[in-house]
């Protein structure tokens, strides 16, 4: 790793990086390798490749057990897995999510005819705003979908009294949350069920995969027939369905990954504490804390650079960039700056103002094995150069 040069030379074409391999953020976990290729013998050796095998029968099992939720039905992504859910819940007309979340928590509502309605959020947590959530209750409304954002926990309780309030159906994208806890207990059984993405990019990855996760007999029996075309036993289809099964290799990644999750979280946490050390005293550039209180997979090192910092958020990105850390913007301009939301609801931002301010001030560092101390300490030089 090389020193940090002089600030005149950041933009100099050609000179040559501070990290000579690119430092991502979301680079995948791989956990227990060993197990992982011996499960994958295995599957081979059955030639049972998919279709509710033994692999992601286990691996249900043991997040179910994990969690200490009654079903968990793994499915082939986090976004099929929430359009399940969204179908087998009967929502309807209109449902409220946060715009500051990844777009599939959009677009899996839209892509079934349901019109997403976007509610600010509290600039404290980054989760939606239980007042702002009520304001944009109409009589269309059918559901509130709360994501726990950087796996911190939605306000859950809040969000609940509003959904008994009004008659509305309440579920999680816990895209972020494997892992995480709320008042204690583990994110998986609260509203009505839960859904988590298992991408490769997420703090504990099947690859490609994902899960609902529910405490209700009936849904997850629904879910369990969308799932695989409505098929009750061979050659009866009782259901309307999709296809959203897991594979066997992606259940074997899991368990290898479920082995290794432990390990992932520590070197996370040390990381975090470093990040927070070492950014510390830069005017306007806060990073984001993990309630000690709760469990979290402290996955996201969440940096808002605010009007504050002598340097703005993207000349921030840009100096990372040209060093070889591939900061992100994760969720900026916001769903309701991207299409189709955009066009449909052109003065969305109006409702969104905090929305708007922290998409245009967070960045998303690097995290994960590939982040040592060494490695955080020559980010945090980057950014003071500019900014300190
Ligand atoms: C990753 C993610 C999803 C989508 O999951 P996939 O497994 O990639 O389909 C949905 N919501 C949020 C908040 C996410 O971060």
């Amino acid at each position: 790793m090389k020193e940090i040069r002089d600030p005149k030379d950041l933009a100099v074409n050609g000179a040559p990086p501070a990290f000579i391999e690119p430092l991502h953020v979301g680079r995948p976990n791989i956990g227990d390798r060993e197990g992982f290729l011996q499960r994958v013998e295995a599957i081979l050796d059955n030639q049972w490749l998919t279709n509710n095998g033994p692999m992601v029968q286990e691996f249900e099992r043991r997040i179910a057990g994990q969690l200490g939720v009654k079903h968990c039905i793994a499915m082939c992504n986090g976004t099929i897995a929430l359009e399940i859910a969204i179908r087998a819940l009967g929502l309807e007309g209109e449902v409220i999510v946060p715009s500051w979340t990844f777009v599939a928590t959009a677009h899996a509502l839209y892509w079934q005819g349901i019109t997403p309605i976007f509610a600010d959020i509290d600039p404290a947590t980054h989760n939606l705003d239980p007042a702002a959530v009520r304001r944009m209750i109409t009589p269309r409304t059918s559901g509130i979908i709360g994501v726990h954002l950087w796996g911190r926990a939605a306000p859950v309780d809040e969000l609940q009294d509003i959904a008994e309030e009004h008659g509305l159906s309440l579920m999680f994208d816990a895209a972020h949350a494997f892992g995480s806890s709320y008042k204690g207990r583990n994110i998986g059984s609260f509203g009505a069920c839960e859904v988590f993405s298992f991408h490769a990019t997420k703090a504990f990855n099947t690859m490609e995969g994902g899960a609902v996760t529910t405490d209700d007999d009936e849904l997850a029996e629904a879910m369990r027939l969308m799932r695989n075309f409505g098929f009750k036993g061979y050659d009866n289809v009782i259901h309307p369905g999709t296809n959203g099964k897991m594979i066997e290799v992606c259940a074997a990644m899991g368990l290898a990954n479920l082995d290794g999750f432990d390990a992932v979280v520590d070197t996370n946490i040390r990381n975090h504490a470093a990040y927070k050390a070492a950014l510390i005293n830069i005017p306007g550039v806060r990073v984001l804390d993990y309630d000690p209180a709760e469990r979290n997979s402290h996955h996201y090192i969440v940096a808002e650079v605010g009007p504050d910092c002598a340097a703005s958020r993207d000349a921030i990105i840009a100096a990372l960039h040209a060093e070889n850390v591939l900061a992100r913007k994760y969720f900026w301009p916001g769903c309701h700056g991207m299409q189709p939301y955009r066009d449909l609801f052109p003065h969305a931002g109006l409702m969104l103002p905090e929305t708007d301010r922290v998409a245009s001030e967070v960045v998303i560092l690097p995290n994960g094995f590939s982040a040592d101390e060494s490695a955080i300490a020559t980010i945090a030089n980057v950014i003071k150069t500019l900014a300190g």
